[in-house]
């Protein structure tokens, strides 16, 4: 069992909601492995962190598709930067527009390259038609026929698979026999 009670794969399936740079995107599916409670355990005990991956994996269910996998990563990122351009990240944002999203202003942190030694509750200091520049999320989405390709796209650049896609495949294979199967099965280098 997965210590994810929102993974579980003999619930059968339902509409899943995705998404990539050009918008949302819905199919049949289930979840079969999921890393972003981890990131949450981590940001929430306090682990620093100001940017990270998180990482769906599922199966899809309707035979008519050409895909059997579809894998979400999403590049996430609580950092903000001076809207002076000292730094050429992220989308220049209000105060008053960033304060519509409590949960999301109160997880930003200032930039420690253009903003350093400023704390954590800097924002708050700004009147609210001061501008930021905000990092955003990033999703990408991969559909794979297959586990060989979920692989893939799991690797870097020098074709390795690197900590979190490790996590991803492990938790897959809990609770997806062909991945289990695929993943012990002897293949050619
Ligand atoms: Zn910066």
């Amino acid at each position: 069992m997965t210590e994810n009670a929102s993974v579980n794969g003999r619930r059968g399936s339902e509409k899943i909601v995705v998404r990539d740079a050009s918008g949302r995107w819905f199919f049949q599916g289930y979840l079969i492995s999921d890393l972003a409670w981890r990131n949450k355990v981590v940001a929430e005990g306090g682990g620093g962190r100001l940017r990270w991956t998180d990482m769906q994996l599922y199966r899809a269910t309707d035979p008519t598709k050409p895909f059997k996998y579809v894998l979400q990563t999403t590049s996430k990122s609580i950092v903000y930067h001076r809207a002076d351009g000292a730094c050429p990240h992220g989308l220049r944002q209000t105060v008053e527009k960033l304060l519509r999203n409590r949960d999301r202003y109160e997880a930003l942190r200032p930039c420690p390259e253009c903003l350093p030694g400023v704390d954590a509750h800097h924002l708050d200091s700004l009147e609210e038609s001061a501008a930021v520049n905000v990092e955003q999320d990033r999703p990408t989405l991969y559909k794979c026929r297959t586990i060989e390709q979920v692989i893939d796209s799991l690797r870097g650049r020098d074709g390795t698979i690197v900590g979190l896609g490790l996590g991803l495949l492990d938790e897959a294979a809990e609770n997806d026999p062909d991945i289990e199967r695929a993943l012990a099965m002897e293949r050619p280098l």
